[in-house]
Order: C-alpha cells, then sequence, then structure tokens
C-alpha cells in the first residue's frame, strides 16, 4: 500500500513538472501565440493604461440588482518583474467617481503598490498608509498574475508547477501552482491558443470562498506581443473591474515601486484589528453600542429577553457586540438581531448570528439572500459558523411594511424605509415612549452631504412619527432639531 501511493506521487510530481507534459505543451502554445517564448520573458516591466469601471460590491439597492459603480480614470497598472516573478512589484493608480447617491467624497484617487510581500497604499497627499495585512499582501500579488504575459511568465517558470491539464468547452485548462504557493487556473482558447481566462480562489468575508476571474479579450498585437485591451474581473457571479486598455508600454520606467523603509519595517496588520465597543445608556432598557470605528449596535430589553438592533462591520466587531451587549442586563437573554439592510457593511455579523441560533429580523426581500449566505461555503478562512459542525437553520422573521415588537417592557416599532434609493429593504427604528428614532444610512452628522435628508423626512412624515432623538448606527446621537439643522444647511449648499 505504501508503495503503491509513492508510486502515485512520484507518478503525478513527474505529469505535474514534467517538462513534455500537456500542461507544458498548452502553455508554450500559448507563449508561441502570444508573440513567443522569448519576447515574454524579456518583459522586465508592464505599463497598462486605460479607463473603465470598478463595481461596488455588497452595496446594492436590492440583494438582486445590479451593482452600483464607479468610473474609473486615470487607471495605471505598473508591474516590475526586474527582482523576479516571485519578488514582484505593482502599483495601481486609478480615479473613481461614484456614479450612485453617496455622502461621501465622490471623487477619490487610488493608489495601491506591492512590493513583494509588503503592500501599503499611497494616501492623496503622497504619504505611505501603514502596512497593510499580509491577506492584502497575497491578493495583490495574485492579482499581478491576473494577465496573460505574467501568468505566462509564472507557468514558464521551472519553479512553477503545473498540473491537471482538462478541456472545457473550446477552452484547455491547466492549474499553476507558483513558487510562492498561489494556486491559479489559467484557461486557454483551444484554437487561437491565447490566454482566455486567469482564475484563483481567495476569502471575502461576507461571501466566503469566491473565485476572482479575469477574462482577456480584444485582443491586439503590442510592438510584436499579442495583448488584451479589455481586462473583465468577477468575484463570483459579479464584475469587480472592467478596464479598457487605451496604452501598453513595455519595459519602460516603472518608476519607484520599493516599499518605504518605515513600511517595510513594520509588522503587517493584523487580519482582524482589535475590536472596542462601549455601552451608553440613551433610555431606560436601551442601550447605544459604539466604540471603534463607525459602525454601531442598539440594544433593547424586553420583559424576558434582549433585542439587538445591527451586528455590523466584520465578524470580529460582532462578537465584541454580544459580548457587551449581555453583559447589560443580567439574566437576560439575547434572542433576536435586527439586520437593517443586506449591505454587506450592515450584515457582517448574519453568519455569527446564525451560528448562536439568533432569529433574524430583515425586511423580506432581504430573507432568500440571507438564506443563501447562511448556507455559503467558507473554507480558506473559515468563520465561527463555518466551525459548527451541526449548526440549526436560519431563523428569519420577515418585516413586509412594518412589525411592532412590545411586551410589558418595552416597544419597538420597525418600519419598511420607502422609496429610498440606497437600499430598497432597509428598516428604520422607532420607540414610541421615548420618540427615539434608530436609523442606518439615511443620516450620519460626519458626512459631507445628505443625499436622503429628503427620503428620512418623507418616511418620519409617512409614519407620523414626532422625532426627539436620532440614535443612529452611523454617527452620533443628535436631537432631532439638530440633524433637520444640519441636514438643511447641507442641503442649501446644492448648487
Ligand atoms: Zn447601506
Ligand atoms: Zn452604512
Amino acid at each position: 500500500m505504501k508503495k503503491a501511493l509513492s508510486t502515485i506521487l512520484a507518478t503525478a510530481l513527474l505529469c505535474g513538472c514534467g517538462r513534455r507534459s500537456p500542461e507544458l505543451n498548452a502553455v508554450k502554445a500559448a507563449a508561441e501565440a502570444m508573440g513567443g517564448k522569448d519576447k515574454i520573458l524579456a518583459v522586465m516591466t508592464l505599463i497598462v493604461e486605460g479607463e473603465g469601471e470598478n463595481s461596488n460590491l455588497g452595496q446594492n439597492r436590492t440583494p438582486d440588482a445590479p451593482l452600483t459603480v464607479w468610473k474609473i480614470t486615470n487607471f495605471k497598472r505598473t508591474i516590475d518583474l526586474s527582482d523576479g516573478l516571485n519578488k514582484g512589484r505593482m502599483r495601481v493608480e486609478q480615479v473613481r467617481t461614484a456614479q450612485f447617491p453617496f455622502a461621501l467624497a465622490t471623487v477619490s484617487r487610488q493608489n495601491m503598490v506591492l512590493d513583494g510581500d509588503v503592500a501599503w497604499n499611497v494616501n492623496e497627499d503622497g504619504s505611505p498608509s501603514s502596512r497593510l495585512s499580509d491577506k492584502t499582501a497575497t491578493d495583490r500579488r495574485v492579482e499581478l498574475l491576473h494577465h496573460p504575459v505574467t501568468i505566462l511568465r509564472a507557468a514558464l517558470d521551472p519553479a512553477t508547477k503545473l498540473s491537471n491539464f482538462r478541456k472545457s468547452g473550446n477552452l484547455q485548462l491547466v492549474d499553476v501552482l507558483t513558487a510562492n504557493f498561489d494556486m491559479l487556473t489559467l484557461a486557454l482558447d483551444g484554437t487561437t491558443h491565447l490566454p482566455a481566462t486567469v482564475s484563483s480562489m481567495t476569502d471575502q468575508p461576507n461571501l466566503g470562498d469566491v473565485a476572482i476571474e479575469t477574462s482577456f479579450t480584444d485582443y491586439a498585437d503590442i510592438g510584436g506581443l499579442k495583448m488584451p485591451k479589455r481586462l473583465t474581473t468577477k468575484i463570483d457571479k459579479w464584475v469587480q473591474s472592467d478596464i479598457r486598455v487605451s496604452k501598453y508600454t513595455v519595459n519602460g520606467n516603472a518608476g519607484d515601486l520599493d516599499a518605504p523603509a518605515t513600511v517595510s519595517s513594520a509588522l503587517a496588520a493584523p487580519a482582524n484589528p482589535p475590536v472596542e465597543v462601549t455601552s451608553e445608556q440613551v433610555a431606560p432598557g436601551i442601550w447605544w453600542l459604539a466604540g471603534s470605528g463607525n459602525h454601531h449596535s442598539v440594544v433593547f430589553e424586553f420583559a424576558d429577553h434582549l433585542t439587538l438592533f445591527e451586528l455590523p462591520e466584520s465578524e470580529a466587531r460582532a462578537k465584541a457586540v454580544l459580548v457587551k451587549a449581555r453583559s447589560l442586563a443580567f439574566g437576560k437573554s439575547l434572542t433576536e438581531v435586527i439586520v437593517s439592510h443586506h449591505h454587506f457593511d450592515h450584515s457582517a455579523g448574519l453568519r455569527l448570528a446564525v451560528n448562536e441560533g439568533l432569529t433574524i429580523i430583515t425586511q423580506s426581500g432581504n430573507v432568500p439572500w440571507f438564506k443563501e449566505l447562511a448556507g455559503r461555503k467558507h473554507t480558506i478562512v473559515p468563520d465561527e459558523l463555518a466551525g459548527n459542525l451541526s449548526p440549526e437553520p436560519i431563523k428569519i422573521k420577515p418585516v413586509d411594511d412594518m412589525l411592532v415588537l412590545k411586551d410589558a417592557s418595552m416597544e419597538l416599532d420597525l418600519y419598511h424605509v420607502k422609496d429610498n434609493s440606497h437600499s430598497d429593504t432597509l428598516l428604520m427604528g422607532w420607540v414610541p415612549r421615548d420618540h427615539i428614532l434608530v436609523q442606518a444610512d439615511l443620516y450620519d452628522s460626519g458626512w459631507l452631504r445628505y443625499p436622503w435628508a429628503d427620503n428620512l423626512k418623507q418616511n418620519v412624515a409617512l409614519r407620523q412619527l414626532k422625532v426627539e432623538k436620532d440614535v443612529p448606527i452611523h454617527g452620533n446621537i443628535e436631537s432631532w432639531a439638530d440633524v433637520l439643522k444640519r441636514m438643511d444647511a447641507k442641503e442649501k449648499e446644492k448648487p
């Protein structure tokens, strides 16, 4: 048995890295189709310029709606392979302009850099950010390989393992395991032999295991090398980035891609930065949980249980919020969580809530999507629910137009926010006893503008609420008079 296994392993290794394997034949044919192996190996720097669109993942109006997008201009991706493919350096610069109502800067200039295993960003004022996480560095290192030139460089590298040659329709597929242990799948067009797609797996905290796939189309001859003029990257089923290339520069000046000493000598940011959650009683039996970040929660004490409004931002925050909430009312168990809407930042604690057997209260338009999220695979970065060998099925209490949660101790009314352009599956909370409004994404005192000021006022009028205090999921607690004053002042700045 032992001998048989070792023979199989030896055979597998021979097939995987044998230099006359079907994998290598396919890769060599692709290199030939692109303009020749020597031309590909001679690429030391590659600059890709163009424009297109980026999507705003997890921020659509309803779970099934198309994603909102950022228009991308001044796109420039600079790749430097002069220190070798496995110590690649890359800079991606672009200007993003929001094509949707947005309360923060609608235009932002991004500058994202990788130097080997060090990732950082350059702030708009030119200063470097602190060192980003190893996960970000890995994602960028793999992103560097999502181009025909770089993936073929990787596939032709003797230190790379090629395996699992197969066909799918007119595509030939080869798995590529780099010397950095990054695994990608290269798909070659069976007719032209040109690279059609590169795909790789990564973790997205809300979605879990996701495939990232870049398609290469509109090939053109660039100084004897065939290169795609269109690069379309999907994450899972959503287009994440769609770039139309206007210019390629081969072996041009890549500029300075060395990590600044302050960045390279620093420890990479932790995958889960520490979270602080504070509590502040805003009325009898009502606590506002704030702390680090700008995603808050609200706890309501009913006669025999606690109800939480929002479990946001990340699983780490969600855990800390549950600990804090449970410490507030001795002997009462937390049984249900209101998830205001489906956006990824607001539903980040959904799977943790499912794992803890809590009932999810949300607008009915979110129910199928939340069921799907609860069932997704999280094997790359397992979360608590993925680690639960016998999880209970998700428990959801859907809200159509409104729901009254009421007993002898507390009343919390939930209303569907009508005609909101940010989310059509959004709930807001109302405490009749204290005239408190609990809202997410309708108003934040820190915003630059208030795209939903009219919508907030209309929904308050529709429900005939005499609001005295806003207890928000983003921003500070304010009197309703101050909320109106701030929204009206900003409204007058509109052109
Ligand atoms: Zn939102
Ligand atoms: Zn929000």
